[in-house]
């Protein structure tokens, strides 16, 4: 059956959401993602680990929608008991999945733990259902249809609830739609939220298809470019001149096209290029160091780092001379400058970058919290940059690490 306008809601289960030690994401995700399928959600819900709750609900909804996406409660505890709530609200029985129990089996062996009996309960669904894969988790979700309806059932993490709603049910929810739906996802780092809508206002004026959608997070800028049509195809070839329009007006600002952190680009340049960096780190403490190192693979582009923090660590790791931090200051450029050369010279690596500023809140003399130089030591050019920041310190931290996480990228693109 082929709905053309569907009607869902959205039931998260779980009691930690009720008691507020939580909040309710997967709903806001899920709510995004459906009204840019053209679905629409008419309502949210949170209900508690209780059978009789859960079904009541689930009998209530169902009369009124076409669809309901549930979240969480299918761990192996007692009180995961969504799929079982499910079954009974429909009248139906919860039958072994074969395939479901040999993976979860081979979990348990692949971490030499031993399996409890009610991990099986990951195994069961309602009769008749479409099982979900979970490559990010042991629960796989499910899709459990009833008269022309349907159930999709999803775990709580948000880590692997996304990929399965990308993988599996946004091509089920096409099908039923009648519409397929593909997005870019594209990452730019240098400019802010504002000024990308004024770089790309042409495009996003009177945009129906495909439709352009920013998000800022935490420093780093996403926009998502999203066409709808009767095939995958024909959406990527919707898709296609306007990417390149944005590819030709942001040029080197843009970092990915396939949602990647910036420093998963960074060390996937690093790693073509055989290049090893290290950082001198003062006001973000690690934090630089700790974004790379984050990402599997740094071992290949890192040795080592210095938290450079006082003026005696400065001189002492860094060969910085006593007369500039005396003349200068530590936040100054001439300062970050001289740490980015002595860093190289004591690591031997390839690229040395070197971050010195005031974190803040509060100023330092004439200097205002937020004031940061980030310099670049590639044994070639030395470049150094000033920015201005705010007088959050963890904004402060993250924003001169990412920028110096740019520059690092620039400086491999040969736009140092
Ligand atoms: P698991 O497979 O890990 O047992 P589950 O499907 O049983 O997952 P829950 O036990 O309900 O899910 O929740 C596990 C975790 O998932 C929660 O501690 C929370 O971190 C996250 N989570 C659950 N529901 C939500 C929600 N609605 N929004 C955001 N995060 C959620």
């Amino acid at each position: 059956m082929v709905y053309h306008k569907m009607k869902a809601e959205i039931i998260a289960v779980g009691t930690e959401l009720l008691m507020g030690q939580i909040a309710n994401t997967n709903a806001q995700f899920l709510s995004r993602e459906l009204s840019e399928m053209g679905i629409d959600v008419h309502y949210h819900h949170v209900v508690g680990d209780n059978m009789q709750r859960v079904v009541e609900l689930i009998q209530t909804v169902l009369k009124r929608c076409d669809l309901i996406i549930t979240t969480g409660g299918l761990g192996p505890t007692m009180d995961d008991l969504t799929k079982d709530a499910i079954a009974q609200a429909l009248n139906k029985e919860m039958v072994l999945d074969e395939e479901s129990k040999t993976e979860i089996e081979n979990f348990f062996s692949m971490i030499h733990k031993n399996m409890t009996i009610n991990n099986m309960r990951q195994a069961y669904f309602p009769e008749g259902s479409i099982i979900l894969k979970n490559p990010n988790g042991t629960a796989p979700g499910c899709i459990v249809e009833s008269e022309g309806k349907a159930i999709v059932v999803l775990p709580g993490p948000p880590m692997e609830m996304q990929p399965m709603f990308y993988n599996h049910v946004l091509p089920y929810l096409s099908k039923k739609t009648g519409s397929f739906l593909r997005s870019k996802h594209i990452k730019i780092f240098g400019m802010g939220e504002s000024s990308l809508e004024t770089a790309l206002m042409h495009l996003i004026d009177g945009q129906t298809n495909p439709t352009l959608a920013t998000y800022a997070t935490g420093g780093e800028l996403l926009l998502r470019v999203t066409a709808k049509a009767e095939s995958e195809k024909e959406a990527l070839t919707l898709l296609e001149p306007v990417c390149d329009e944005i590819s030709e007006i942001l040029g080197s600002k843009i970092y990915s096209y396939t949602n990647e952190s910036l420093a998963q680009v960074v060390i996937n340049k690093l790693y073509e290029q055989k290049k090893h960096v290290s950082f001198a780190e003062s006001c973000t403490g690690g934090m630089l160091t700790s974004m790379l190192i984050d990402i599997p693979g740094a071992s290949n582009v890192i040795n080592e780092s210095f938290v450079t923090y006082s003026n005696e660590a400065k001189i002492n790791r860094l060969n910085v001379d006593p007369a500039t931090l005396e003349e200068h200051g530590a936040v100054s450029e001439q300062t970050a400058a001289e740490m980015a050369k002595g860093l190289r010279e004591a690591t031997g690596c390839d690229i040395a970058v070197s971050v010195t500023g005031i974190a803040g809140p509060e100023d330092a003399g004439d200097k205002k919290a937020g004031l940061v130089y980030i310099s670049l030591y590639d044994g070639k050019k030395a470049t150094t940059i000033k920015y201005q920041g705010r007088s959050n310190r963890e904004y402060n931290r993250r924003f001169s690490s990412l920028n110096a996480l740019n520059m690092v990228r620039l400086c491999l693109l040969g736009e140092q």
